[in-house]
């Protein structure tokens, strides 16, 4: 167990957080030294962008609410609490937008350093290469440049790659994810959050499993569809 303190905030890493990332890179898979390479960064780069979602979530509830927020990252990915603080509707909604709020910032960020290291056009080629897979096509100097700095380039990717596509997944309306708390705050009642939930996991475990060919979103969100479905029922035994 990892322990340490950001901003005043505790956070607690635990074991089985690194196995979930390690699975996510691939690296388990390709097991030769730049698969492994690869994954080794795209574990820092995941952890670090992780961190600072959290981060949004646990400062701006801090600031919003008070309380004594505390980050945990574990098996699912990264949790933020706060316990003690209180909240108006629309400081809650800013705890919860503050998490994708900050990786986007990040992402972007990320970004602008790109387009410092390489100008806007190849930063953005290599950006639609990081994000949609397109074939970049790169001024003779960039190639080098990217050619001869292939960790560096891992960690580009990689960065952009988790701020923009996990961030959007979890904004998806689907608890307990981002996007399903906050309809969660704006839809009444409680079952329309459920099947709405509902529905978008089913879509974006088919999608996922058709388009991306994807067997780990298929997975999450078919677990995610079949949480909501069980705490549906449970509403109706109350
Ligand atoms: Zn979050």
């Amino acid at each position: 167990m990892v322990r340490f303190t950001l901003f005043g905030i505790p956070v607690e890493i635990q074991p089985w957080f690194w196995l979930t990332i390690a699975l996510l890179s691939g690296a388990l898979f390709n097991p030769d030294p730049a698969g492994i390479q690869y994954g080794l960064i795209f574990i820092l780069a995941a952890t670090v962008s992780i961190l600072v979602h959290e981060l949004g979530h646990a400062l701006t509830g801090r600031r919003l609410g008070g309380g004594y927020p505390k980050i945990v990252l574990w098996a699912m990915g990264g949790l933020a609490y706060n316990e003690g603080g209180r909240f108006t509707k629309s400081g809650r909604f800013w705890m919860i937008a503050a998490g994708p709020g900050a990786g986007f910032i990040l992402g972007g960020l990320v970004f602008l350093i790109m387009v410092a290291v390489f100008g806007l056009s190849d930063a953005a080629n290599l950006a639609g290469w990081s994000l949609i897979g397109m074939k970049p096509t790169l001024s003779a100097e960039s190639l080098e440049f990217a050619l001869n700095r292939e960790p560096l380039m891992s960690l580009f990717r990689s960065m952009l790659w988790i701020n923009f596509w996990w961030g959007v997944m979890n904004l998806l309306p689907v608890l307990p994810l981002d996007g399903g708390q906050i309809t969660q705050l704006f839809v009444k009642p409680q079952k329309l959050v459920h099947q709405i939930a509902i529905a978008a996991a089913v879509a974006t475990a088919v999608v996922g499993l058709v388009w991306r060919e994807s067997l780990f979103m298929a997975l999450l969100f078919g677990y995610l569809a079949w949480q909501n479905y069980q705490a549906m029922q449970s509403l109706y035994r109350r």
